[in-house]
């Protein structure tokens, strides 16, 4: 009889060979063009925590590269008015990862789940809220190049950024609130859920 033909697998983080008996699977996010995607990758039972280690908190980092491409592709389409294909020029990447810093440019610090500084959806929602003043900028204003029109944006995102920071903030803790709010209600309630019905008690279930 033939015997059946085994597909090898191998490790992602040190690329041997993997055993059945040795082995563990782990979804990552992998950003594609049509947006993430989980992805499968196979590990040594003892290799994951490796890869893991050695890569930080994959899941927080993938959540942020997510957000800095969220702020990348909104700056270059509808601040920059670029073309599909085009990049930003390194000076207003610096710029903007220098906002997520705190710092007027990231010099060499690691820009990923850092507490200081602005989120990039704080950043993102400061450059959604300075468009129409951006827009009136580059429209009137004479720059003498590249450069200083993007340190005048980010001129105008400054001014605004403490502002959205706040509200964002309020918001949250507005939302919070609200949830509280429901949890308290849920509680009390479930006092009043226990109804006789027959002989026992019966939980009725809220809708
Ligand atoms: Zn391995």
């Amino acid at each position: 009889m033939a015997e059946k033909i085994k597909r090898r697998q191998f490790c992602y983080y040190c690329s041997k060979e993997l055993d059945e008996k040795d082995l563990v699977m782990k979804k990552f996010p992998l950003h594609t063009k049509k947006g993430i995607r989980m992805y499968t990758r196979k590990f040594h039972y003892d290799c994951l925590p490796k890869y893991i280690a050695e890569n930080g908190n994959v899941e927080s980092r993938a959540a942020e590269t997510s957000d800095w491409d969220k702020v990348y592709k909104y700056f270059m389409f509808e601040i920059m008015h670029l073309d599909a294909g085009a990049k930003l020029s390194p000076h207003t990447i610096e710029r903007l990862q220098g906002l997520r810093v705190g710092q007027y440019k990231p010099h060499a610090t690691n820009t990923r789940t850092i507490k200081r500084g602005y989120s990039f959806a704080v950043i993102l929602n400061t450059l959604k809220y300075s468009k129409r003043a951006i827009d009136y900028a580059m429209e009137h204003v004479h720059f003498e190049n590249d450069d200083h029109m993007i340190d005048y944006i980010m001129k105008i995102v400054q001014n605004n950024i403490n502002f959205i920071q706040r509200r964002m903030k309020d918001l949250e803790r507005q939302r919070e609130k609200v949830e509280k709010l429901k949890k308290e209600e849920v509680t009390t309630n479930r006092g009043a859920t226990y109804k006789r019905k027959g002989t026992g008690r019966r939980k009725v279930v809220l809708s």
